[in-house]
């Protein structure tokens, strides 16, 4: 089969880390006979210094036609003084929100070969971990009104959610727990936030269409530290755009780094954006340091929901272990007695072990 692919490398580590997946993609093509192409389009810094502006409607149209996008990571201290519409993050919100992409699922696993890479100590995180956030994407305090009154020097940001966003995007972390625990934490802050409130209500109504799933609720901030104390009791957390956002974050490292966390970005349809989930690393970017295998990882699932090659997603997840396995990390997995290897290499090894 031939697929077509939008790939957004965008700024920092965006291109080091890009290269490496399709690397990775064009090994798998040749192996399973599939055919993977490529338009690179900008977004993010690179697209205000050539074009004006962080996302181009070129680069829309293209996400658009294509059978998926492969992105990233935008932003970087060049940028930092711009404000409001014209920042380069304005991209990353643009594309979700214009190719309606409101579930952001955000897998944090643990490989075995890594637990050292974890901070936590061995008898809490155990051999591995397996927890798998979604995310709400395309509203939420990210995309409510927000601006500054200078006659009383204040400025605002507006958490807004209807209904309508607040079930589908449960019914995605529903659904996904069936293939899995069967147990969903829907987490919020439902003590102070109306919004929140909102969400309680609506999912006690989605959850009568899921009786083989048990679903709790449960505080951010208490989430934030019960990821810490005891990570194995999550199976799926279904929440809001900005303590996704945060959660994850926190989540990765029980993984051992950022540099591992993949994601995929879904509508309504089997089309997707993929992207790691952290940002663009300026403080690392070109020098061959980066992490690959959250990229890597992220072509994975776009392999399986987008294309729904599963056997092949999981041939992209072996070669990893394969690389793993073998001892190779790079700087920010890396432990005593391992091979250290860069960016480049890393993609290599696991492009060879497919
Ligand atoms: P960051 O995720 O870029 O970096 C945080 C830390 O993690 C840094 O020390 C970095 O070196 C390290 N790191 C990140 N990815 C790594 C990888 N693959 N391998 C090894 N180490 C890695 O977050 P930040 O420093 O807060 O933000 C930097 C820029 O990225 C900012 O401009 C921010 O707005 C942007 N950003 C973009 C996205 C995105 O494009 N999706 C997400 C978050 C931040």
């Amino acid at each position: 089969m031939k697929y077509h692919i939008v790939t957004v490398s965008g700024d920092g580590i965006g291109p080091d880390i890009i290269d490496e997946a399709k690397k990775v993609l064009h090994a798998l093509g040749q192996r399973f006979g599939h055919s993977f192409s490529f338009t690179e389009k900008d977004a993010g810094g690179i697209a205000i210094d050539r074009h004006g502006c962080p996302l181009p409607k070129d680069t829309v149209d293209a996400a658009r036609a294509a059978d998926a996008v492969l992105l990233g990571a935008v932003g970087g201290p060049k940028w930092d003084h711009l404000g409001g519409d014209r920042r380069p993050e304005k991209a990353l919100l643009g594309l979700r929100g214009e190719l309606n992409l409101f579930a952001n699922l955000r897998p944090a696993v643990l490989f075995p070969q890594l637990k050292e890479a974890c901070p936590l100590r061995p008898e809490i995180i155990g051999s591995t971990l397996d927890i798998l956030i979604v995310r709400e994407l395309t509203s939420g305090i990210y995309f409510g009104a927000r601006g500054r009154n200078a006659e009383d020097k204040s400025a605002y940001d507006t958490l807004y959610y209807n209904e309508e966003e607040i079930e589908r995007v449960l019914r995605v972390g529903f659904n996904a727990a069936r293939l899995r625990g069967s147990r969903v934490t829907v987490v919020d802050k439902a003590n102070i936030l109306e919004t929140s409130r909102l969400w309680r209500e609506v999912t006690a109504r989605v959850a009568k269409f899921y009786t083989d799933v048990e679903y709790s609720h449960m505080y951010v901030d208490n989430c934030a530290m019960q990821l810490i104390k005891n990570p194995h009791q999550f199976d799926v957390i279904v929440t809001t755009n900005m303590f996704g956002d945060i959660l994850s974050d926190e989540a990765s490292m029980l993984t051992g780094s950022i540099g591992m966390l993949a994601s995929a970005s879904l509508g309504g349809s089997s089309f997707g954006m993929y992207e790691p989930i952290h940002g663009s690393a300026p403080d690392i970017a070109g020098k061959d340091l980066a992490n690959p295998i959250a990229t890597v990882l992220s072509a994975a699932m776009m392999l399986k929901y987008s294309f729904a090659l599963d056997e092949e997603a999981r041939a992209v997840e072996d070669a990893v272990n394969k690389a793993l396995d073998s001892g190779y990390r790079t700087a920010d997995i890396y432990s005593e007695g391992c091979k250290r290897v860069g960016t480049r290499e890393m993609g290599r090894l696991i492009a060879d072990a497919i």
